[in-house]
């Protein structure tokens, strides 16, 4: 697969982990919040095609508007009727991203507009705030929280994704590239408990 670079790494300030994807068609996944985002995408890329967006929390999207304004790109996400989104993506929708195809998952339960996007042939999920490294998950005590929607999403993650999953991207904290399914299972559990 493409090369993925966490532009947001060793950023100390409230911000997700933002996913700049080189490839046939350059994407960033999540564009963070409250870091000079145009300034890192220029020394790694120097270019971008597109932004798509897990959801549309604060920290996921305080940057959206710079980096529109730079490179001049659409953003894509689950809900056509916020104010940065040009282009929806559906649950099973399909939107190119580096080298690969990647399929929208629609998994609320953190937030509504909530999706995960997986790519079988790339072998890679992204998994905004459904599922963190090691058994962690989403919060559901912000507004259009809801743990046991959370739970069916989760589940249905699972439903979707091969045993073979090799590299799981999260919204924050480390990325897994051990057995990524085991650790949507320990969230699984951990999410019911
Ligand atoms: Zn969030």
């Amino acid at each position: 697969m493409s090369t993925v670079r966490n532009i947001a790494q060793g950023v100390h300030s409230f911000t997700s982990n933002a996913f700049l994807v080189d490839g046939e068609r350059t994407v960033l996944v999540d564009a963070g919040n409250d870091f000079n985002a145009v300034e890192r995408i220029e020394a790694a890329t120097g270019r971008l095609d597109a932004i798509v967006l897990t959801h549309t929390h604060p920290d996921h999207i305080g940057n959206v508007a710079s980096i529109v304004n730079a490179f001049d790109v659409d953003v894509w996400g689950f809900d056509p009727d916020h104010e940065l989104v040009d282009r929806a993506l559906a649950d099973g929708d399909r939107v190119e991203i580096g080298d690969s195809t990647f399929r929208a998952l629609h998994t609320p339960g953190h937030k509504n507009d909530h999706l995960c996007l997986y790519s079988r042939s790339a072998s890679a999920l992204f998994a905004g705030d459904l599922v963190f490294a090691n058994g962690g998950f989403g919060r559901t005590d912000l507004p259009e929280g809801d743990r046991s929607l959370l739970i069916e999403s989760i589940d249905y993650l699972l439903s979707e994704v091969d045993e073979s999953l090799s590299t799981m991207y999260v919204g924050h904290g480390p990325t897994v590239d051990t057995n990524p399914r085991h650790h949507i299972e320990l969230a699984l559990q951990a999410a019911r408990f």
